[in-house]
C-alpha cells in the first residue's frame, strides 16, 4: 500500500468542521425521534435530505462513487437494519419492533464533511440486541479517549477492539473508519483491531471518523446483490457507531456531538 498520507486541519478549519457537525447532529437527533416500528428508512432518509439541504449543506454520501461499485450510492444516508453491518440503502421497507437500525449519515458543508453514525433500537429489542448496542457504543468512546497527541493510531484501533472483544462480541475486519476532512475519505485507515503503540503518531489536527462496527457472532461478512449493502455472514446482529474525532492539544474534540443537547443520544 502507498504511504499514507494524513491531511492535518488548522483550528478554523476544526471549525468548520464543527459547523457541518452541528447540522449533522440536528440531523441524527431528528431522526431519533421518529424512529419507530412502523417507519421506513425511506420517510428516514427523506428528513435528512431536506434538513441538510436547507442548513445550506449536501448529503454527502448521494452518489457516491465507491471505487468497487458499478452504481453511485443512491440514497442520501446509509439505513441498515439487523445483521445488516453498513451501506444499506433507504427502502420502503417498515421497520419491525424488536429490530435494531444503523443510521449512518454524511455532511458536506461549504466544503467540509462530517461523517457519524448511531445503532437504534426499534421499540423493546432483547437483552442481547441491547448489550450489543452499548459494548459498541462504549468501544467507540474508549477509541475516542485513545485519540491523544503523542498516542499512535494503533491505540484507537486497540481500545475497540478490547472493550467489543471482552464482551463476547466480534470486529468486522474488512470494514475500517478513516481520515475525514474536504474528503469523506482520506487517509489514514483506521481499523477497529490491532496491537496499541503501533502506526503513525497522532499530531493536532489530525481528523478521524472513527466507526466500530461489529456483530454478535462471526466478523465475516457479504456484499449483498444490491452491491451496496454488507451483511454479517452467519445472520448475526451487527451494530454501528461512529463520530468524527479531531486530535488537539486539548484533547479529542468531537466534531458530530449527538451525544450532546437538548437531543442528547
Ligand atoms: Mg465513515
Amino acid at each position: 500500500r502507498r504511504h499514507a498520507v494524513i491531511v492535518k486541519k488548522s483550528p478554523r478549519e476544526l471549525d468548520k468542521m464543527a459547523a457541518a457537525g452541528a447540522v449533522h447532529t440536528a440531523v441524527i437527533q431528528k431522526l431519533a425521534t421518529m424512529i419507530e416500528p412502523g417507519i421506513t428508512t425511506l420517510e428516514l432518509a427523506t428528513v435528512a435530505e431536506q434538513m441538510i439541504r436547507e442548513a445550506g449543506g449536501i448529503p454527502s454520501f448521494k452518489g457516491y462513487p465507491g471505487p468497487q461499485h458499478p452504481v453511485p450510492f443512491p440514497g442520501s444516508i446509509c439505513a441498515s437494519p439487523d445483521s445488516m453491518v453498513v451501506h444499506g440503502i433507504p427502502d420502503r421497507r417498515p421497520l419491525d419492533e424488536g429490530s435494531i437500525i444503523s443510521i449512518d449519515v454524511g455532511v458536506t458543508l461549504d466544503g467540509w464533511v462530517a461523517d457519524a453514525a448511531f445503532t437504534f433500537p426499534v421499540g423493546q429489542v432483547d437483552p442481547v440486541a441491547e448489550k450489543l448496542l452499548a459494548t459498541t457504543r462504549q468501544s467507540l468512546d474508549d477509541a475516542v479517549a485513545a485519540c491523544q497527541v503523542g498516542g499512535r493510531l494503533g491505540d484507537v484501533s486497540n481500545a475497540v477492539q478490547t472493550t467489543v472483544e471482552a464482551a463476547g462480541f466480534a470486529v468486522v475486519r474488512t470494514l475500517v473508519g478513516h481520515g475525514v476532512g474536504r474528503e469523506m475519505h482520506e487517509d489514514p485507515q483506521i481499523p477497529n483491531y490491532g496491537p496499541a503503540g503501533k502506526g503513525p503518531r497522532l499530531e493536532p489536527g489530525m481528523v478521524f471518523a472513527i466507526e466500530p462496527m461489529t456483530t454478535v457472532g462471526r466478523p465475516d461478512v457479504y456484499e449483498g446483490d444490491d452491491q451496496w449493502a454488507i451483511y454479517s455472514r452467519d445472520g448475526s446482529l451487527a451494530a454501528h457507531f461512529e463520530y468524527t474525532v479531531a486530535i488537539t492539544e486539548d484533547g479529542p474534540r468531537i466534531l458530530t456531538p449527538w451525544h450532546e443537547g437538548p437531543g442528547a443520544l
